[in-house]
Formats: structure tokens, sequence, C-alpha cells
């Protein structure tokens, strides 16, 4: 299967051939004829899959052939997006692939001036990518209409409603015209995200390219337990022993991460940190020297774990488990990217038993346990089991079978036809050589 034969025109075939997209992944093979008929979708599918050109090319191609000339102030198509970094994300992708056709998009986000934002929409925009909030914010000021919208997309619609975006979307929703095409993103399908789902779509074609919940097996995962107070000096223990090179850390709290910063800035090692409470322009300016390989360790709240698409990471480092179970897939999908195989280690205290649990039962798995030597834990993490339940003594851990460093890769080849997701690479757009990516170069 092409692009070409999937109906697409020529416009869009030049960029996608610029790209050296030669296949369409799985996703996009199923939801660009889907969209192209005017079809509602509900999609699971995770950042990695090529969900955004999944959209962004049969939506680029409608709004090119159809309907009238976007009038001032208003937007014909609207992406929803849960983080202003995903927001800029998609937007460039849109922006790449819509390169050779007379669109324009924009994104808008909180965390910087609206001002410019408002003057921008003056003008009209056909595509315009933005956060619930700022969205509001600019349609209760007149800045934005909706009454030429014809369609609505929410990439992440789980992490929208884990960020607490229920209420703006049912205001951005009560705005905006019923006749409307609506296509629907979401990584997990909860009770919450179906019920979401049942009240916005219109007969919707299903779609499911990865396992729900399932993390990529291209990603080896195991724990090592520790005791909290001791969480700083072993990962500055395993940098050095296992001669990490770029590794994306996620702490619970924004002090977690400043506080690792800091730890790690002292000893002259290249780290920095992205949180809420950075400006947005901080934000993006670490996730781009890390991108660029100027820095080492990034170290995130979850702010960062969904939607970022970053080159061949090789190692996700859980210094605390996640809240949410669900975030855990996410973080770890961060590694295992484009057919390399990744590394996810997390740092386990006893105290996250029960997090560890609900992760276990999520994905249907045990994970590995790998003590490390003079880092055994004071207070041992109680075993547990996929079925949820965690027992009151544990084992004695068995010797780690992996040294936890290296990572030999495995070529998983190009995205074919099957219901198999192969993990993309990363920046949001860039020329990829192809998709059999053969083993990783050595750092
Ligand atoms: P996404 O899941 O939309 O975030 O896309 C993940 C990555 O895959 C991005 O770097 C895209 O540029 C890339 N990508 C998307 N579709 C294809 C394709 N058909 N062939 C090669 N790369 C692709």
């Amino acid at each position: 299967m092409t692009f070409a034969t999937l109906g697409l025109i020529e416009p869009l075939l030049r960029a996608l051939q610029e790209l050296d997209y030669k296949t369409p992944s799985p996703i996009q093979a199923q939801a660009i004829p889907a969209v192209l008929a005017g079809r509602d979708l509900m999609a699971a599918a995770q950042t990695g899959t090529g969900k955004t050109a999944g959209f962004a090319l049969p939506l680029l191609q409608r709004l090119t052939l159809e309907g009238p000339q976007v009038a001032s102030n208003s937007v014909r198509a609207l992406v929803l997006c849960p983080t202003r970094e995903l927001a800029e994300q998609v937007h460039e992708s849109i922006r790449v692939y819509g390169q050779h056709l007379p669109l324009t998009t924009y994104a808008v986000y909180g965390g910087v001036s609206i001002n410019p934002q408002m003057m921008k929409l003056r003008k009209g925009v056909d595509i315009l990518v933005a956060t619930p909030g700022r969205l509001l914010d600019l349609f209760r000021q007149n800045a934005v209409k909706f009454n030429q919208l014809q369609t609505l997309i929410l990439d992440e619609a789980d992490r929208m409603l884990d960020l607490g975006f229920s209420e703006e979307l049912r205001d951005i929703y009560a705005a905006l015209p019923k006749k409307r095409q609506t296509l629907l993103f979401s990584a997990t399908f909860s009770e919450a995200i179906r019920t979401l789902a049942g009240n916005t779509l219109n007969d919707p074609l299903s779609i499911e390219v990865s396992p729900r919940n399932v993390a990529a097996s291209s990603v080896k995962q195991w724990i090592i337990p520790v005791d909290k107070k001791r969480k700083s000096e072993l990962f500055i223990h395993l940098l050095k022993k296992q001669r990490w090179g770029q590794v994306l850390v996620f702490a619970k709290t924004r002090n977690g991460v400043d506080e690792l910063c800091e730890k790690l800035q002292a000893l002259g090692i290249n780290a920095d940190g992205i949180h809420g409470d950075k400006p947005q322009a901080t934000r993006q300016r670490a996730l781009d020297r890390f991108k660029t390989r100027e820095i080492q360790i990034l170290v995130a709240t979850d702010v960062a774990a969904r939607g970022l698409d970053i080159d061949d990471l090789p190692l996700v480092v859980n210094f605390d488990l996640p809240i949410v179970a669900e975030d855990y897939v996410h973080r770890i999908g961060r590694t295992g990217r484009a057919g390399n195989s990744g590394q996810a280690i997390s740092l386990v205290c006893a105290d996250e038993v029960q997090l560890l649990s609900a992760i276990e039962v999520l994905t249907r798995q045990t994970l590995q346990r790998s003590e490390e030597q003079d880092f055994e834990p004071e207070h041992r993490v109680p075993m547990t089991d996929p079925s949820g339940q965690v027992l009151k003594k544990p084992k004695k851990p068995k010797k780690p079978k992996t040294g936890g460093g290296g990572g030999k890769s495995k070529t998983l080849g190009k995205w074919t036809e099957s219901a198999e997701p192969l993990e993309a690479p990363v920046k949001a757009i860039r020329k990829v050589p192809s998709f059999n990516t053969g083993p990783r170069k050595k750092k």
C-alpha cells in the first residue's frame, strides 16, 4: 500500500516524499480513507504510531478541496491537545505536511501572552491547534469564532480528562456547530472517554492499532527496589556505573524534579528539568536542547510524558512511579521507538508498592526486580503479582539477569499493515531514512 493508493492529492504526496515516508502506518492506512470520506473516528492509538499524519493528511486534503475560504476570526478545523508541548508538535507536523497547500495553521496555548494570538487570529486560520483553557479565553474575548468549523479533533483525549479539562471541553462543545466531523484519539479508553465519545461522535469508525494499555514489547522493563531516601544516590551511582547516555527521568512532583536537577548539576552533570511551574519558553528550550543532545538528563513531571516525540531515546528512568498507572505506559513509550529497543527502569520504594501493583495489573505483567548491590532497601518492597495481589512477605529477590546497561537493538522492520504498531522515530517531523532502522549507533 502507498499513500497514493489512499487517494491523497499531489501536494501532500510531494510533502510525504520529501519526508521520506514510504509506507502508511497501520493507523494511517485505516484513518486516511475514513476521514476523507467524512466519517467520525474513535481511534485508540499512542504517540509514535503516526496518528498525527493519520488525521492531518486527510484533514488538509478536505480543507483544500471543500468549503469556503476562512473568514476573519474564524477557524475551519480545530485540534485540541492536552499540553502546550503537544500543541506545538502537532502544529509543526501539520505545517510540514501542508507546506505545498494554500492553508494556514496556528497553535495557541497558555503560559504565553494572549495578545499576539488575538492578532494572529484576526485574519482567520484554517487549522487551529489549541489547548482547551487558552482556546476558551480566546473564544470568550471574541477572538475566535466557530461558525465555519467543519472538523474537530481531540488528540490524547484521555490526557485532557486526566488533566481536568472536562469542564472546558463541555464549554467548547457548546460553542461548536452541531454538524461537524469529529475525530477522537486516545491512548486508553476509560469509561469517561467512552462517555465523551458517546456524546460527541456520530456513528464513528473504531480503530485500534495497539493492544490497549499494553506497553510496547520493544521496551525492556525492570524495577530496582531501593529506600526512598537513597533514590538520588542510586540514580547517580547507576548513571556513572552503567555509563548512561541520554536519559529521560520522571519524578512525581515539581520539587522532586528541581531537587534531582540541582543534585546532578552540582556534580557537573548536564541536566535540566521541565514541569508545569516553569514558563513555557523555558520548558521548550530544555526540551529542544535535550532533543539536540546538548542536555544529557532531562527530568520531568508527567507534563512531559505524553506526546513528546524524542529521537531514539535508549532509556527512561522512573525516579518515582506515576500516581496514575496509565502514565507508566506513556512514560516508557518515550523509548523503544522506531523499531529500536529501549529500557525502562523504575526506582521503587516500599511506599510505592500499591502504585507498582496498579501498573502490573494494567500492563498484565510482573515487573522483574533487580536489586543493586549496596542499595538493597531496609524497607523491603512487598512482592506483587499482576492479579493485583500484594504479598506481605517479600521473597528473597533474585539476582539480576541484566546488567542494566548497553541495550542491544532489535530490528522490527517497516510499518506494515498488521495490527501491531511499530513506534515511529523521534522529532515531530523530519526526514526518516527508513523504518528498517537496524542496530542503534553506539554513542
Ligand atoms: P506521531 O505518532 O504522529 O507522533 O508520529 C511519530 C513519528 O513518526 C513522527 O516523527 C513522524 O514524523 C513519523 N511518521 C509518521 N508517519 C510516518 C510514515 N508513514 N513513515 C515514516 N515516518 C512516519
